[in-house]
């Protein structure tokens, strides 16, 4: 028998606690062939785990991720019931996804990120993923309005430094926001974010990074003397 790439979890909902089902990729069949310049990562077959990082509950709606935390500030459930809840029709996103179900459950994800308030790094990286759901579709526009959003949050995050305690750290994140503003097309913050990561590097041992930040600054530069 073949073994499915998928299974199921069952998952507790963090606003109404109720049960709910959701798809998972086994790890082994997790193959990344390359990543992109913005980490976006390539995988071999048409096995997509990004898809299925978006929790939604089928009962109340909201939508989650295992970065979320399980703290609601006082105010926060009230919003979620009067914003999401409220106009919630019961529906399951149990099954295999499409892109068109991924970008839903990201864009569910995200706006239930905003009313929970969550960590300015995680609604960072919520947006930059829906980007790359755009980018994998060939809406250029959308892609530029998602990686608008993810800039701004990543440049919260580096200023509140509530990424501390996650995979992500201030060099990664530097770049990050260099690297979107390269593809806005912003070529002065580009320029000036991939110059502060090429200064910082010293404090952090992430040669990949240096070499990405170098080979870019260095692209962006010969644009702008050229143009
Ligand atoms: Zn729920």
């Amino acid at each position: 028998m073949e073994l499915s790439p998928y299974y199921e979890k069952q998952l507790e909902c963090l606003h109404c606690k109720q049960q709910f089902k959701t798809m998972k990729v086994r790890s082994n069949f997790i193959k990344v062939k390359e990543n992109e310049s913005d980490f976006r990562p390539i995988y071999e077959n048409d096995v997509n785990p990004l898809f299925y990082n978006v929790f939604v509950c089928e009962h109340c709606g909201f939508s989650f991720t295992e970065d979320y935390s399980k703290y609601f500030a006082p105010g926060v459930k009230e919003a979620i019931d009067q914003h999401i809840t409220a106009h919630w029709k019961k529906h399951s996103f149990a099954g295999e996804r499409s892109i068109a179900d991924a970008l839903q459950a990201y864009q569910l994800g995200l706006v239930c990120g905003n009313y929970k308030k969550e960590k300015h790094i995680t609604l960072a990286g919520l947006a930059l993923r829906i980007a790359w759901l755009y980018r994998m579709t060939s809406q250029e526009m959308m892609e530029k309005r998602f990686m608008k959003i993810a800039r701004e949050q990543y440049i919260e995050s580096y200023s509140v430094e509530d990424y501390k305690g996650t995979s992500m750290n201030e060099l990664r994140i530097l770049y990050l926001i260099a690297e979107i503003s390269r593809r806005m097309g912003d070529k002065e913050q580009a320029i000036r974010y991939f110059s502060i990561v090429i200064e910082k590097q010293r404090l952090f041992n992430e040669p990949k990074i240096l070499e990405m930040a170098k080979d870019q600054w260095q692209r962006m530069r010969e644009e702008k003397y050229s143009s």
